[in-house]
Formats: structure tokens, C-alpha cells, sequence
């Protein structure tokens, strides 16, 4: 059985973005730079957008974050967009989830410049991952499908079956691995709260890519032998017997499940570092069409 090592990937994904970026200060070129927006003090956005701010440092990459109340309103939040839009500086940036309820989400979004957009999230890059065109492809299934290729996991012709149809994880997941392209072909089913049989159309997986948000989902009578797994679930699990009082854990019971795959992403260190990457990936990306325009 392969343990799929999202930690050592992201790291050689790592390398080759910060060789690429000291190339480019060795030709006089400025810094990429990636910029978020945090609205209130939610520690987990807190530790999302640290975290985001440290990979991007360790690779070169520049970075600033625009931290507002709670209360800021839905006005003033668009007009830091629009200055983000147009500062030539900023290649790419990211509006940090949740926001405060008073906020319309999808208005917020689609105020991004979609050349800028590095969560992939607005509308038009949406629409150009529907059609195959080229785009930023929201991090997580990102990261998920450069995780597949880079550990030689074969995807045509399997049957990859996807657990959830969120906008930011499911749904680009099916589509990415349903694509005309030697890294997906597969024949994928997408499934959600209202399928029916769950366990009979998980059994028939070659992949199985479990994204539904409930600890320890996944059970080993759930899934055949031989299967590739990929855990995008992460959880914090109350644990007295741990020194930080918790341990972490993914929507797939890893004792009961890992045994009868071929391959498989533990949780941490599968899929969580790789939404990092990919991340990066993105910024660079924004960052080589912020350049070419100039
Ligand atoms: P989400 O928005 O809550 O979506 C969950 C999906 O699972 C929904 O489509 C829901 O169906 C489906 N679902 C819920 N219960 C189900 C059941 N019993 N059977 C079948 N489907 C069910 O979650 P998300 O944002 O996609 O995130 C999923 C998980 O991934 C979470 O644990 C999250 O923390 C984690 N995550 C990790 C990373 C990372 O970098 N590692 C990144 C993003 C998310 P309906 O549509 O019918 O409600």
C-alpha cells in the first residue's frame, strides 16, 4: 500500500517555485506578490491566511494583508477590491472565507478581477474550468489532481467516484477528472446528501475522493480492495490523551480503510499541504499575466 506523501510533493512543488522566483530577481524582475483580505478574527482564518503568508515567504514569493472588523461594511469591502484590482503591484489575491454574515458572498467574489483571482472562485473562472479553458483552478482539487500525476496514479478509463458537491472541493473535482486530458479520463460519479446506496456506488470506486465535512465517514465495507483514496476531510478530534488535547483526522477512517487500498492520503500531510501548492501555483500563475500585459 501506498501512503500518497502530500508533504514531500508540495515540498518539490515548493522548490521549483522558488527556483523560479530567484530566477526572476536574478534578472532584475520584482517579487510576485499575493495579497488576502481579512475581515473579523476567526482563528481558523487566522492560522489559513498565516499559514498562506509563511509559504509564500518560503518560496519568495511577497506578500501583504488587508485586516478589517467584523463590522466593515459590504461598501468598504468592495472599495479595498477594487484598489487590489487595480494595484499593478498585487499579481493575485484572495478574499479569506467565511466573511460576516451581512455580506453577500457571491457580490464579493465576483468584484475580483478574474486575472487576480487566485482562489479561482469568480464566476467567469467558474465557467472557463466548465469548459476546459485555461483558468485558476480553485486549490484543493488542484493540488488533488498534481498529487495524482505526481504519484503516478493512473486516472483514464478508472471510475472515480467523488463524495461531495461543494463549489470550492466537489464539483471542480468531477470536472477536472472527468477532462479529455492524459491526467484525468476517468468516468467519474458525484455524489452528495441526497444519493441514494452511497456504500454501492462507493465500492465500485477505482478512486474514491471523499470531500463531504463528516469525521471518519469513509468505513472499510465502503470501499473494494485495490482502491486509490484521496481524504480531503480535515477534523479536529477532542483527544485528553494527546498533549495539544486533540488529534486530526479526514472523512475516511484511515485503521479500517488504508489496509484495502492500493494508495491512499493520510490526514495531515495528503491533501492539505497540496491546497498550499497549488495555491503558489496560482499566485505564479497571476503573476506571469500580470507581467505580460506591462
Ligand atoms: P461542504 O461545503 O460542507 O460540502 C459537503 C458536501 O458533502 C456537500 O455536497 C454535501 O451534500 C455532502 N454530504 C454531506 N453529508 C453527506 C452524506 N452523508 N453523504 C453524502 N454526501 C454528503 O464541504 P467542503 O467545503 O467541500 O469540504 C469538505 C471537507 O474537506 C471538510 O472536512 C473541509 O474541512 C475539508 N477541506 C479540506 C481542505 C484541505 O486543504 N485539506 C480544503 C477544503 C476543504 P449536499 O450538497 O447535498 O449538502
Amino acid at each position: 500500500m501506498q501512503i500518497i506523501d502530500g508533504k514531500a510533493i508540495s515540498a518539490d512543488i515548493k522548490k521549483e517555485i522558488a527556483a523560479e522566483v530567484a530566477g526572476l530577481i536574478d534578472k532584475g524582475q520584482r517579487a510576485p506578490h499575493m495579497a488576502a483580505i481579512l475581515v473579523g478574527h476567526d482563528g481558523a482564518s487566522e492560522t489559513y491566511v498565516a499559514s498562506k503568508e509563511k509559504n509564500c515567504h518560503s518560496v519568495g514569493i511577497t506578500s501583504s494583508v488587508y485586516r478589517y472588523e467584523e463590522n466593515i461594511s459590504e461598501q468598504a469591502l468592495l472599495e479595498v477590491i477594487s484598489f487590489l484590482n487595480q494595484d499593478e503591484e498585487v499579481d493575485g489575491f484572495i478574499v479569506q472565507l467565511p466573511l460576516p454574515k451581512h455580506m453577500e458572498v457571491d457580490k464579493i467574489i465576483a468584484a475580483i478581477n478574474p486575472d487576480k483571482d487566485i482562489d479561482g472562485f469568480h464566476p467567469m473562472n467558474m465557467g472557463r474550468l466548465v469548459l476546459g479553458e485555461d483558468t485558476f483552478i480553485p486549490a484543493t482539487p488542484y493540488g488533488i489532481m498534481e498529487l495524482l500525476q505526481r504519484s503516478g496514479i493512473e486516472t483514464a478509463g478508472k471510475n472515480c467516484v467523488v463524495l461531495g458537491r461543494s463549489n470550492i472541493v466537489g464539483t471542480p473535482m468531477s470536472l477536472l477528472m472527468s477532462r479529455n486530458n492524459s491526467h484525468a479520463n476517468a468516468t467519474v460519479t458525484l455524489c452528495h446528501s441526497k444519493t441514494r446506496n452511497l456504500a454501492d456506488i462507493t465500492r465500485q470506486a477505482d478512486i474514491l475522493i471523499a470531500a463531504i465535512g463528516k469525521p471518519e465517514f469513509v468505513k472499510a465495507d465502503m470501499v473494494k480492495d485495490g482502491v486509490v483514496v484521496v481524504d480531503v476531510g480535515i477534523h479536529r478530534i477532542e483527544d485528553p490523551s494527546k498533549k495539544n488535547g486533540f488529534h486530526l483526522c479526514g472523512d475516511v477512517d484511515y485503521a479500517g480503510v488504508a489496509p484495502k487500498c492500493s494508495a491512499i492520503t493520510p490526514v495531515p500531510g495528503g491533501v492539505g499541504p497540496m491546497t498550499i501548492a497549488a495555491l503558489l501555483m496560482n499566485t505564479m500563475k497571476a503573476y506571469r499575466k500580470n507581467m505580460t500585459k506591462k
